[in-house]
Formats: structure tokens, sequence, C-alpha cells
């Protein structure tokens, strides 16, 4: 086994690697830009190499710079993660040439599987079922009108040197194959210096379904199952399991050998992932490609098998012959994976930039029926910055069944408090409680199904309203009461209020609390008395106990005013106070927001990529403004209202700061 390796890599990739190596004893380091001088994944390794400034393009993605940093180092190999280098054959080669080992397939599997076009003629050649199309590439928008008439529509144009989603087109009709196929170029051509263009059919209700291999340099490969992926928002995968609720054992079984079939027609070695569209109406399946490196969602495969895959690639990429056999391989039970990102919810999903000011993951272990793991890079105090990927976690979860897997999550998620950037949180647990995602009938529309409107938080149930008033109730009368014993008075402390009003938005719910130790009597609204069990200390973030026997987790942010009290997918305001105060309150005018409607403003800080409104120029409501980059999403900034531009700060190319006024209107 390697002595010592290094991690081309940041975040939660390089802290996953670095536990597997640590459990096998092998030697640690890593490479960090400027914004990644204080990170966990430094802390952790036992070196680390300064490799430059925070754009990637001057760090992470310098092949020399990585280079340089494995010789001083003395590492044996290096993995690279996920992202930057990991699929990028020059670079395997490089290393092939310096003879330093590369955690990853060699470099020809990883540029035959890097051409979509190529990688599907090589698919076929295999025996893999593959989309029906056009294997051939397109010279024109009236060739590329007749080849969708042939295979048929709906169809889909993709470029050949596609990936992340982008490149791709869904066409109905004619006229939409004459708008897509040359939009399609020009973003080929834009994104990745390529502008090959391919057909094939649209799979209808696709839904995602791929296949994690393991090979080794001996000719030996395996599948260790399937993973479902079809949560999706903008072709970015949200939620993942596996294995997949669509799958019977002779699908599973044929998609596996043909992904097996695959990997052994390119020799391929260490980690791979076959993807594939399967079709919800039928089960039927085709080939979309293969990523030839370790996948984010890798976890849930880890989770139902039992086997460490970052401890496969490690093996592998040492010469040891593949110890893992196909007869010996099982599905045990089923895990969930939500992906934790930086961004906000409410506002459709625009990333969010900023200090964690409180960062508390739930326990890894048992919860409930299942058990939990986190998998993080972060911790308190860190800076989410703009120059990366806007995934700051992952959350596991395993159970003997899917609705245990699920509901485990759901309550792990419940026990996860972030705060100081937004988070992905309420919404993830909102799709744990939704019934379609329950019943596993999901497809990759899924979230552009269930929320067209984009995510506006869910609904309190009676329940969950109760359960919130007790926490925001009992959380409020133990600082109460301790604030009166601050104080020091001599005189015994007068005895604590009894009487509450919680107030939720407009309603007043009036309370009578009754404090003991560890437990609380509180009546709602004049009701009979609920027992409140909680070992809940102020400054703790988490108010978890037993509401009448029954287990409750409800998570609180002080605000000035109040709290801010979650629960799944519901969040609320709550105040707390006298009834005196609550009267006063109740008078009280609401405060008018400020009037920012004729204002552009920055919602994070971030790269001016276009102004795409000139001065003068009527605009109308919604109408795209400008666009922003931040975390390798490009923001598309809208009108709040109709207006004439009066002037414009910043151009393309400039950097702008949170809340920085880009453009004015009259
Ligand atoms: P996957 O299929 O595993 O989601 P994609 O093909 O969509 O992968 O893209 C590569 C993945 O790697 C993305 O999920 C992206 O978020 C992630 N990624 C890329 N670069 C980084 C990075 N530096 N740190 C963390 N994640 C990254
Ligand atoms: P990328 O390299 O961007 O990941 P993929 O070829 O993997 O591109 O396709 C991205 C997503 O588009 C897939 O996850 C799948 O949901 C959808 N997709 C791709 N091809 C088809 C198809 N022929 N029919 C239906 N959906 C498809
Ligand atoms: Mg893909």
């Amino acid at each position: 086994m390697f002595k010592k390796i290094l991690i081309a890599n940041r975040g939660e990739i390089a802290v996953r690697v670095i536990k597997t190596c640590r459990r096998l004893g092998v030697k640690t380091a890593v490479v960090y830009s400027d914004a990644d001088a204080g990170s966990m994944a430094v802390e952790m390794a036992d070196e680390a190499v300064h490799i430059g400034p925070s754009p990637a393009a001057e760090s992470y993605l310098v092949m020399d710079k990585i280079i340089d940093a494995v010789k001083q180092t003395g590492a044996e190999a290096i993995h690279p993660g996920f992202g930057f280098l990991s699929e990028n054959p020059e670079f395997a080669r490089r290393l092939e040439k310096e003879k330093i080992g590369w955690i990853g397939p060699n470099a020809h599997a990883i540029e035959a599987m890097g051409d979509k076009i190529s990688s599907k003629q090589l698919a076929a050649d295999a025996g893999v079922s593959t989309v029906p199309g056009h294997m051939g590439l397109i010279k024109d928008t009236a060739e590329a009108v007749k080849i969708s008439n042939e295979i048929g529509y709906p169809v889909m144009i993709k470029a050949s040197a596609g990936g992340g989603g982008k490149g791709i087109r869904v066409a109905s009709n004619d006229k939409e194959v004459e708008e897509g196929f040359p939009a399609v170029i020009a973003e080929a051509k834009a994104s990745f210096g390529d502008d090959r263009t391919f057909i094939e059919k649209f799979i209808l209700n696709p839904r995602h379904v791929e296949i994690q291999v393991m090979g080794d340099k001996h000719g030996n490969c395996v599948y260790l199952f399937e993973r479902e992926c079809s949560i999706q928002r903008r072709n970015q995968k949200v939620i993942e399991e596996a294995p997949s609720p669509l799958l019977d054992e002779a699908t599973r079984k044929k998609m596996g050998e043909q992904a097996v079939a695959l990997a052994k027609a390119v020799n391929y070695d260490s980690a791979g992932t076959v993807e594939f569209v399967a079709s919800g109406v039928d089960k039927s399946f085709y080939f979309l490609e293969m990523n030839t490196r370790l996948q984010v969602e890798h976890p849930v495969t880890e989770m139902i098998t039992g086997v460490d895959l970052v401890e496969q690639m490690l093996r592998s990429a040492d010469g040891e012959t593949l110890a893992l056999k196909q007869k010996d391989l099982k599905i045990n039970g089923w895990a969930v994976e939500s992906r934790v990102y930086a961004e906000d919810p409410y506002r459709n999903f625009l990333p969010s930039i900023g200090r964690l000011k409180r960062f508390h993951p739930p326990e890894e272990g048992e919860l409930g029926d299942g058990t939990v793991r986190m998998d993080s890079g972060v911790c308190e105090g860190d800076e989410i910055s703009m120059f990366y990927d806007p995934m700051i976690a992952k959350l596991v979860t395993h159970g003997a069944t899917r609705d245990i897997a699920l509901d485990t999550q759901a309550e792990a998620l419940d026990r996860f408090h972030i705060e100081g950037i937004q988070d992905n949180i309420p919404f993830v647990a909102a799709v744990m409680d939704e019934t379609r995602f329950r019943s596993g009938d999901i497809t990759t529309a899924y979230i552009k199904d269930e929320f067209p409107e984009g995510f506006d938080g869910v609904p309190a149930t009676p329940e969950q309203t109760q359960m919130m008033i007790c926490a925001a109730a009992y959380v409020h009368a133990v600082y109460s009461a301790r604030a009166a014993q601050v104080t020091g008075r001599l005189a015994p402390p007068e005895t604590p209020r009894t009487d509450w009003i919680v107030i939720l938005g407009d309603e007043h719910h009036p309370v009578a609390i009754n404090l003991g130790e560890g437990e609380a009597k509180i009546s709602v609204n004049g009701g009979k008395a609920h027992t409140f069990a909680t070992d809940w200390t102020p400054g703790s973030h988490l108010v978890e106990g037993e509401l009448d026997g029954e287990a409750i987790a409800v998570k609180f942010a002080d605000r000035t005013e109040g709290y801010v009290m979650r629960h799944r997918g519901v969040t609320r305001r709550a105040i707390v106070c006298s009834p005196a105060s609550a009267e006063l309150h109740a008078k009280l005018p609401e405060k008018p927001k400020p009037d920012t409607s004729k204002l552009i403003i920055s919602p994070m800080p971030g790269l001016v990529v276009s102004i795409d409104v000139e001065i003068d120029q009527e605009v109308k409501e919604g109408e795209a403004v400008c666009v922003v980059e931040a975390m390798k999403m490009q923001n598309i900034i809208r009108a709040e209202a109709d207006g004439t531009v009066k002037a414009i700060n910043v151009g393309a190319g400039d950097s702008v700061a949170a809340d920085e006024i880009m453009i004015e209107f009259e």
C-alpha cells in the first residue's frame, strides 16, 4: 500500500479521502488555495501545500503546481477527487510520464469516455443499450430537422463534448429543432471549444439511474449496483438513493452486466460510473455516459454494500487484484443522500455566501431505526466563498427499508442547524415528506413538476404548529427565568411568569407554562396541559425532547425580535411575550420595507458576466438585466418592476459585493 498520497482537491471530498487514508495508515498531503488556507482538509491532512490564489484556474486546475506539490511532499500517487483535474486524460498521461501514481482509471479509458459520440459508439459495440438516434455528426440545421423526423419527436440535441447539463436541448417539433440546433452548437463552442453535435430520442418519463463499477489493472471488474439520481435541479443532482425504487432484480442484473461489459471494453481500472436514462414507462434503459472518477454520491453505494470505494481505488491504483467478487456483493437495506448546498431555496436557490456563524450537523451513528453518516468539509466559523461549488455537506442515512432511510433522513435534517448563510435543508426536508417522492414515482422533472413556482416553504400541520408553540414557549420561559436569576437580586427571584403569548405571524396563542426539572407542563389556547420532557439547555439551537411521549426536534435561531423555528420544510417566526406586550404588539403598525424596486442589487458577491441593458432602455418586470456568476453558477438578475434604466454602475468582468447597487432605474 502507498505510504503517502497527495489529494488534488478541496472541501468535502478531500476530507472524505483523508478519512480512508487514516484508517489504512496512509499519510496524506493536500493542496490548497488562498481561500482554503484554514480549511478542515488542511487541518486534517498530514501535510499541506499552498498552490496559489483562490480561483481554481490559478490553483486547483494548474497541473504544474500539483506536480510540484507531489515532488515537494514525496507523495507516491494523486487522488483527484471529483471535478477539477479528475477527468483530464492529459493530466493522467503526464503523471504516467513523470512516474507518479494516479488513483483513477487509465488515461485511455478517461479519453474514450470523455466524448459522448465516441463513448456511445463504444457502448453500442460492447452490446450496451443506447438511446435510439443518429450516431454521427450532423452538418447543418436542415439535416438536423430531417434526422429528428426520422427518429421521431421528442428528440434531444446534445453536444458531444457536453457536461454538467450544458449543451443539451429537448425539441418537440421542426421549429424547436431549427432554434435548438444552432443554440446547442453556439453553447458547445463557447463552453467546450468543440461544436460537434448529435441527436437522439428523448426518453419519456426519464429517470437517471447509474451503475457503480470497480475494476483493477488485471482485467477484473464488478458492479456495485445502482443509484437513482432523478431528483435534480438544472441538471444538478440534489437527492440520490440506492437502490433505485424502479429496478427489479432482472433489470438490475442486465444493467449491471452491461456496465461491466462497457468498462471491460476500455480496460477500465478504478471506480467509475455508467449513467443510464431509464424510462419510467417500461423500465427500458439506455446508456448516457460514463464518469471516469469517484462520484459525488458514492456514499449511498458504500452504505448498502459495506464497501469503501476510496480504499478500493487506492488498492487498484497500487496494482492489487480486486478482492470483490460479484457473487459476494449484496444489497443491504436502503440509503439516501441529500446534498446540502449553500443556497437560498426561498429565493430561487440563489447561491449564498458568507461566514458559517453556526454549523451543527446531526451526530453520526444511530438515529431512530436508521443510521446517519455526515460527509462535510467545513466547520463553524468557516467562510463559504464564491470561488467553488456550493455543496458544503452530504447527509447520508441508511435503514433496513426505503421508508426507514427516508424517515431517518428527515429526522437528521431536523437536527442539522446552519446559521450565517442560507441552506437548502428546508427544501430537501420538504421533499422527504412529499407524497410522490415517498411513493418512488419520480422522474428527472420531479422538482419542476412538484415545485413549479419554486419553493416557498411548506404550510405547518396543526401538530407542527403545536410543537413550535410549545418549543418557543419553553425556550422563552427558560431564558426569562434565567435572566431573573442572572440579575442577581438578593431577594428570592420572583416566581417565573407562567402566562405567555406566542405570536406566529398574526396569530396570538395564549400559553400557560409550568417549568419543572427537565420537564414542563404546557397548555396552549386553554387546552389540556401537554407534558414536555427535554434536556435542552440555553445556548443550544435544537430543542429536542418528548411532547406527550412523542419525540420532537425543532431548530431555532435567535433574532432581535423573537425566534425563527424550523421543522421539516416549515419555517415560522415566533415572538413570545407577556399578554400586555402582545396587546401593544398587535397595535404596532408594520414597518414598511424599504423600496428597492428602482435598484438592481447584487444578491451575493460575484463576478459580473454581462450587463444586458443600456441607459434609457425601458425594461419590463421580470426581464433579465444582467448576469452575475458565483460558485460556478450563472445567475440571471431580473427587474423587479417596469422602469427605465437611469444608471449602470458596473460592467462585465467587474467583481461586485453583496448588496452592491449595480443598476438604477428612473
Ligand atoms: P456528478 O454526476 O457526480 O454529480 P457531474 O458530472 O455533474 O458529477 O459534475 C461533477 C461534480 O463534481 C459536480 O457534482 C460538481 O458539483 C462536483 N464538483 C466539481 N468540482 C468540485 C469541487 N472542486 N469541489 C466539490 N465538488 C466539485
Ligand atoms: P451531462 O454530461 O451534462 O451530465 P448527460 O448526457 O448525462 O449529460 O445528460 C444529462 C441529463 O439529461 C441526464 O441525467 C438525463 O436526466 C437527461 N437526459 C440525457 N439524455 C436524455 C434522453 N435521451 N432522454 C431523456 N433524458 C435525457
Ligand atoms: Mg451526466
